[in-house]
């Protein structure tokens, strides 16, 4: 498979409807080879003003047309999507190094978004509240909120992009997307099949640049950007919070997590291995909602940690364009060294690498799939995202215990549990500080849902009816003076 020629996609940016180059480029390279897939513009935050300029022209008459013919434009975005599954899934794995079959998963999951808020933006009610006062009548409307931005992250390429911008599209607002400088390719071939869908100009715009600060800068400063949608670390979360107090955007942030997976002694085992697999190695470990403390209740410790290391040692560690691959490179050179430094922080405190441990040697960012115990609360590993495909492993004696365990973490996205036992799921699911908890399941996310943490794992949520609220405001309207 050869990306560089077959890519039917443009590898400009997009304002106003228009693809927009720039003297100024930057590489996209292939994390699986270093090699150059791309050079894309780089932009100025000059041109991050004229996309904003553009979506607020273009706002009033995407909000004012009606849902149902906003629906069968996104219907038809969708429906381009899915027939272009294969060349966007071949994008995304050679510019983020995904296992190409994860990668046509990610398509028809960030598809997904786009068809569900397509049928549900014809649902955005208000609702009748009844009078205390006989000469008024009093009723709500929603109306979208405006124009929206959103800052997005390299890991999930397309369902980042997509869960954001069919949402805020079905809700009536238009978009300025700013997507990871790491995978600009995949949000610009989405920004071509939203054109060739009939999205008009203006309503979705993409700006490529190594300058997110300074785009950042432009779109929180804006009085006109009503809302920012940002996915990505926590650090940079915080200071997107700091800039949009100014303007007083309404904001979604979907930021970084430290899930906790904890297995009970009345686990099935097998269900726990699956999910633990599926959770801490897809996407090779680089995800928000990945198990990143995996907690294991002492009479099944061993009998976990041998299967887990049997399931682990079939994973498939090569370029993700082999259609075996299951476990792809990382992102870049800096992620490679985070993992090397927190295993090695590990082990220096007496943590213990059961299997893997090393970069392999497919290339400079391949790490073998690892799996150390010993892990206490205290070592790096456990307070910081590894983002890699490390399974870092607690042993822990009672339920209390693992509860304690799993929330002394300033983050709150997602936490995971393994019982067969309805009364303790169902307690522990209660007690668990996190936005998201799977019971018996390690990956659980997709559109009928709300996806979102709490604690500095963010705020608001994305899915669902709760995640199309985000992109509306509510209007109380009192009608007066009705007679009798
Ligand atoms: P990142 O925060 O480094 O970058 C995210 C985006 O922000 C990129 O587009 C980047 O260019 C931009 N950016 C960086 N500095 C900026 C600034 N000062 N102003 C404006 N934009 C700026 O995150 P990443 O490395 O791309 O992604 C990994 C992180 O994202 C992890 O922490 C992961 O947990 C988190 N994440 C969270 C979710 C979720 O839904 N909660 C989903 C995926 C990833």
């Amino acid at each position: 498979m050869n990306i560089k020629p077959s890519t039917p996609f443009p590898t400009a940016a997009l304002i106003d409807g228009q693809w927009v180059n720039s003297p100024k480029t930057f590489a996209v390279l292939d994390p699986a080879t270093g090699e150059k897939i791309a050079d894309v513009p780089d932009l100025t935050p000059e041109d991050t003003k004229r996309a904003i300029d553009a979506a607020a022209k273009a706002f009033p008459a995407w909000a004012a047309k009606p849902a149902k013919d906003r629906a069968v434009i996104l219907r038809r975005w969708f429906d381009l999507i899915i027939a272009e599954t294969e060349s966007l899934a071949q994008l995304m794995t050679a510019e983020q190094g995904k296992p190409i079959a994860e990668a046509r998963g990610e398509v028809a999951y960030g598809a997904s978004f786009i068809e569900w808020f397509a049928e549900e933006g014809k649902r955005a009610y208000g609702h009748t509240i009844p009078t205390t006062v006989a000469s008024r009548r009093y009723v709500t409307i929603k109306q979208p909120i405006g124009v929206c931005a959103a800052i997005t992250p390299w890991n999930f390429p397309i369902a980042m992009i997509t869960r954001k911008v069919g949402c805020a599209l079905a809700a009536g607002c238009t978009i300025v997307v700013k997507p990871s400088e790491e995978t600009p390719l995949s949000a610009i071939a989405l920004a071509k099949l939203a054109v060739d869908a009939g999205v008009p100009a203006g309503v979705f715009n993409v700006i490529t640049t190594l300058d997110g600060p300074g785009c950042g800068k432009v779109l929180t400063a804006d009085d006109r950007v009503r809302k920012l949608t940002f996915t990505g670390s926590t650090e940079v979360g915080r200071i997107l919070y700091r800039q949009s107090a100014d303007t007083i955007k309404k904001l979604t942030l979907e930021l970084g997590g430290n899930a906790p997976l904890i297995v009970f002694d009345d686990a099935d085992l097998q269900q726990a291995v699956a999910g633990t697999m599926a959770s801490k190695f897809r996407n090779a470990g680089q995800t928000c909602v990945c198990a990143n403390r995996i907690l294991v209740q002492a009479g099944i410790f061993d009998k976990f940690v041998a299967s887990l290391k049997e399931a682990a040692g079939k994973l498939v560690v090569a370029p993700g364009r082999e259609a075996t691959s299951t476990i792809g490179p990382l992102i870049n050179g800096d992620a490679i060294e985070k993992v090397k430094s927190l295993l090695s922080d590990a082990v220096s405190h007496g943590a213990k690498i059961e299997m893997g441990g090393k970069p392999d040697d497919h290339g400079a960012l391949f790490f073998s799939p690892t799996i150390v115990t010993g892990i206490t609360d205290k070592m790096a590993i456990a307070t910081e995202e590894i983002f890699g495909p490390v399974a870092s492993i607690f042993r822990f004696e009672t339920e209390a215990e693992a509860i304690r365990i799993a929330n002394d973490t300033p983050f709150g996205l997602a936490a995971y549990l393994f019982s067969q036992n309805l009364s303790r799921a169902w307690r522990v699911a209660e007690a668990l500080e996190a936005g998201m908890v799977g019971v018996n399941e390690g990956v659980f996310s997709n559109e009928v849902v709300p996806f979102g943490g709490i604690k500095q794992s963010g705020l608001g949520r994305e899915g669902a009816q709760e995640g199309l609220d985000e992109y509306l405001e509510t209007k109380f309207i009192c009608l007066g003076g009705i007679s009798a």
